[in-house]
This record gives structure tokens, sequence and C-alpha cells, in this order.
């Protein structure tokens, strides 16, 4: 393939990439993002492989085979639920190539770019100003500081973004406690880190010798994954959403760092796009859950620590059956649907997309409040009620819907309870203080289905279950959703 078709193609690619964003924004046009995302990096691999700049093409195809099949097998097995691990654990794996492509880059530079400079340097800087005129380039110890601070970086950010997404694999997989760690001098601590790097950067730019770069680099890299690992480790339970479009972003930024050292516009411009996909997302999940979005990045930045998750139980609680709840919805005028991540879970979107149209075609309104934090992946309770074909048009974001339930008979809180705790607005000290939650507890009846008293992902106690106004359904959730639908 010649230099000019594979530029054409990556061209074909990144306008694919960006049509795929564009799609991915809506429920209605969200397969045929995933299509175009497809496609272009079909393109992209193809234009790549066969590009002129490829060498030993049968290496690369036997690692894709593996890479590939490895993927398939991993995407088939995983449940919905595990999405975000998995997510979680790709991303590591671009910090990682991140951090393997920066070490290969440097290695590059030391075999073919330093004993080249060693030359011009002995010659003196007449010799090399007389060069650099004659090929007509930028001054030599521009390009090598340029194409080192690329290393530096790539390697410094690939580093953050593998441990970091290590944690939080770990965090998410309830491996790794999901309470924020709180090491004295927290914050200290990750200054400390930033500025010894830094100090590194200049020392690794500044020295002629190739040992002292290496021990920099190395030094570099073990900071930069204990940074990431402190990082993310510092965040509490309830911030987690936020960390997981954070490393998102963080890897898109480890891929262009990459492109830059291979100099692969293409990989440049799709880790650029993920990058600053990433970083907006992470913004719109701190508005919604009122959280600041420095103090998130920081690392917990702002938080003393002294907020407290009390996950005992707080008085009396009623219990209801299947039957019972069968009969007031029968009785209600107006229903609303909060799931969260237990109805992930027990994989109740189905039932419960029946009773919808059940209910419905007894002329009951029935709608769906969505949290955007419930369940464990930014948009996670849409996809799974998409996937069950609720009608797109009964489904409401928080904001939307949180004002309606003074005027509504019957609440059904359906697997979730971080996001419908008022202690987030009644306790100052919960870890979950401050989020903005669905106000669930304002509607005449609530019912609560889960198995047990246990708490939410936070690991603090719900109020709600213990107002007078709440009935607990317990059990797994589609089993009480398929018993209410029998009773109907
Ligand atoms: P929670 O995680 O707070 O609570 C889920 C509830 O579901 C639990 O109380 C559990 O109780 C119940 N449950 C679990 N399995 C079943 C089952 N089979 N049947 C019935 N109930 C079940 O859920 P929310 O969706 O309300 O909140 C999401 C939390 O996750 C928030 O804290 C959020 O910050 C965090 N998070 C969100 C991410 C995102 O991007 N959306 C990413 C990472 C974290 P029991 O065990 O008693 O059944």
């Amino acid at each position: 393939m010649s230099e000019g078709l594979v530029t054409a193609a990556y061209i074909v690619a990144a306008i694919l990439f960006i049509f795929s964003l564009a799609g991915l924004s809506r429920h209605e046009t969200s397969k045929q993002g995933n299509l175009f995302g497809m496609a272009g990096m079909a393109i992209a691999l193809v234009a790549t492989i066969f590009g002129p700049h490829t060498a030993n093409i049968a290496w690369i195809l036997i690692a894709m085979v593996i890479g590939g099949a490895i993927g398939i097998y991993l995407a088939q097995k995983v449940e919905m639920t595990e999405m975000p691990e998995l997510v979680a654990m790709l991303h590591s794996f671009v910090g990682l190539a991140a951090v393997l492509v920066g070490f290969n880059s440097y290695g590059h530079f030391a075999h073919e770019f330093a004993p080249m400079n060693a030359v011009l340097s002995a010659l003196g800087e007449q010799a090399q100003l007389a060069m650099t005129k004659q090929l007509n380039l930028t001054s030599l110890s521009t390009m090598k500081n340029i194409h080192l601070t690329e290393v530096f970086l790539g390697i410094f950010i690939g580093a953050v973004t593998f441990t970091g997404s290590i944690v939080a694999f770990g965090k998410l997989r309830g491996i790794i406690s999901s309470n924020p760690l709180m090491l004295p001098h927290r914050h200290k601590l990750n200054l400390a880190a930033l500025v010894v790097s830094f100090l590194l950067l200049v020392v690794f730019l500044q020295t002629d010798s190739g040992s002292v770069q290496v021990f920099t680099l190395l030094v570099m890299t073990v900071i930069a994954l204990l940074f990431g690992w402190h990082l993310v480790a510092s965040i509490g339970g309830a911030d987690m959403p936020v960390v997981v479009s954070m490393l998102n972003s963080y890897s898109g930024w480890a891929a262009a760092a990459a492109g830059f050292m291979l100099s692969n516009d293409l990989l440049i411009v799709t880790g650029a796009l993920v990058g600053s996909s990433g970083a907006i997302l992470s913004y719109i999940m701190c508005k919604a859950m009122n959280r600041s979005f420095v103090s998130v990045i920081a690392g917990g930045f702002g938080t003393d620590g002294s907020s407290t998750g009390n996950a005992e139980e707080m008085g009396e609680y009623r219990e209801t059956t299947a039957e019972e709840v069968a009969e007031q919805l029968k009785n209600s005028s107006s229903v609303i649907i909060t799931p969260g991540y237990g109805l992930a879970v027990a994989q109740a979107q189905y039932p419960v997309a029946e009773i919808t149209e059940k209910l419905r075609a007894r002329g009951i309104k029935v709608r769906f409040g969505i949290h955007p934090v419930a369940g464990r992946l930014p948009g996670h309770m849409n996809v799974l009620l998409a996937e069950a074909k609720v009608p797109y048009d009964v489904v409401l974001e928080m904001d939307e819907i949180n004002d309606d339930f003074p005027d509504t008979d019957t609440v059904l809180v359906i697997g979730a309870n971080d996001t419908v705790n008022p202690a987030a607005l009644e306790d100052p000290r919960s870890p979950i203080a401050g989020m903005p939650v669905l106000e669930v507890w304002k509607a005449q009846s609530v019912v609560v289905f889960k198995r047990s008293m246990n708490t939410g992902y936070a690991g603090v106690q719900n109020p709600l279950f213990f107002k007078d106004n709440s009935q607990m359904l317990f059990g797994d959730a589609k089993a009480s959703v398929e018993a209410i639908l029998r009773a109907l």
C-alpha cells in the first residue's frame, strides 16, 4: 500500500470515528455508531498493517489472531454487570501499551539518534549549524528534546493509566475495598510525585549519558505506577463512576502519546477523540453527582476523609409480598420504576418490560426514573431497558422526573440503593452527601426490591427502607417481578 493510500485510509477512518461518537450519543443511533466505529477500526488496521512502514507482518497477524480470539472469548463470556470491570481492564492494556511503546521508542532513539548526535556534538556547534542548514532541518537538539519529551510523557501517562485502571478493576470487582485509601499527607504525596517526575524529565533531557537517561526513565516509571495506584485508591466508592470515565480519558491520552512516539497520525487523532470525549463525560458525571471535577481527578482532593459510612439498621421496616404489590399496582393511577444495579444483576429488565406493558394496557401511567450513575456504567440502565424494548419516551432522566414523585401513587425501586438514598441530602457526613438522588420517598408508597438489608455500593445504610411509606419486597429482583407479573 502506498503512502498516499494509507493517508487517505486514515482520513476515512478518522471521519468514521467521529460519526461513531456522534451515533453513540443517542439511543436510536447507537447501533449505527458502533458499526461506524468497527468499520473505521477495520480500515485503520488494514492500512497500518499493509502500509509501507510495517515489517514482520506474519508476527503481527499471529498476535492479532491470539488477541482477537481472547477478545471474542471474553466478550461472549462477560455478563452485562461485569462490563465496567472489562472496560477498566482494557484501559489498563492501553496504558501498558503506551509504556512499552515508550521504552521501545527510547531504545530506537538510543540506537539510531544518539550516536549521530554524539558525532555531531564532537564536531562542534559550527558543523552542526552548517549541517542543519544543509538539510533544512530544525535544530537537532530541539528534535531530540521533542522526541524524548514525547517518550517521557507517554510512559508517564501510560503508567498512571495502567495501575489506576487495575485499582479501578479491583474496586469494581470487590477485590479491593471501595472505601477511599486515606494515607496521611496524601495530597502532598501526589504533589511530590509530580514535582519529582518533572525534575527527572529535566535531567532526562539535559544529560547525554545513556545510562543516566535509562535510570531516570525507570525511576519515573515506578513513581508514575505508584501515583496511578494512589490516585484511584484515594477515591471513594460513590465517586467510582467518575473514575471509570476519567480512566477512559487517560487511556485516550496514553494512546495519543503512543501515536506521537510512533509518528502515527491516526493514533494521535483517535487518542485525542477518546481522551477528550472521556474528559467531557467525566465532567458531565461530576456535574450530575455534584462533585468538583478537579477534586475527583486529583484523587479526592478537598475531602478530609471525615465522612462516615454507617451500615447499621435504622429502626423498623415493613415487608410485603408480590401479591400485595400486584394489588397495589392495580389500584394506582401513576407508577414510577427506578432501576439500579440489582436489576442488572438479576437480569430483571425483561419481566419489568412486560409489567410496564400490562400496566399501560390498563391505562396506568408508568414511567422510569434513571439516575445518571445507576448501575456500574454510564448509561447502564438505559442499555438494559432498550434491550428489553421499553419505549424510549417513558424512560426519563432524574432531572426530568424528580419533581413528579409527590404526585405518584407507587414507586418500584428495583435493585437501586445509593441512587435513592435520602442520606445524600440529609446527612452532610455521609460519603454520598451532596449527590442528587431520585426523591422516591416523596411518593404515596414505595416498594423496594432487594434480597437483604445490605448496603449499596457506597457502603451506607439507606433511611428510605425505614420510612413509613416504604415496604420491602425481599428476594431476587427477577423472581419478584415475575411473581408480580403472575399475580397481575
Ligand atoms: P447500588 O449498588 O447502590 O445498590 C444495588 C442494590 O441492588 C443493593 O442494595 C443490592 O441489595 C441489590 N441487589 C443486588 N443484586 C440483586 C438481585 N439479584 N436482586 C435484587 N436486588 C439485588 O445500586 P445503584 O444503582 O442505586 O447505585 C449505583 C452505585 O454504583 C452508586 O454508588 C454509584 O456511584 C456506583 N457506581 C456507578 C458507576 C456508573 O458508572 N454508573 C460506576 C461505578 C460505581 P441486596 O444485596 O440486599 O440484594
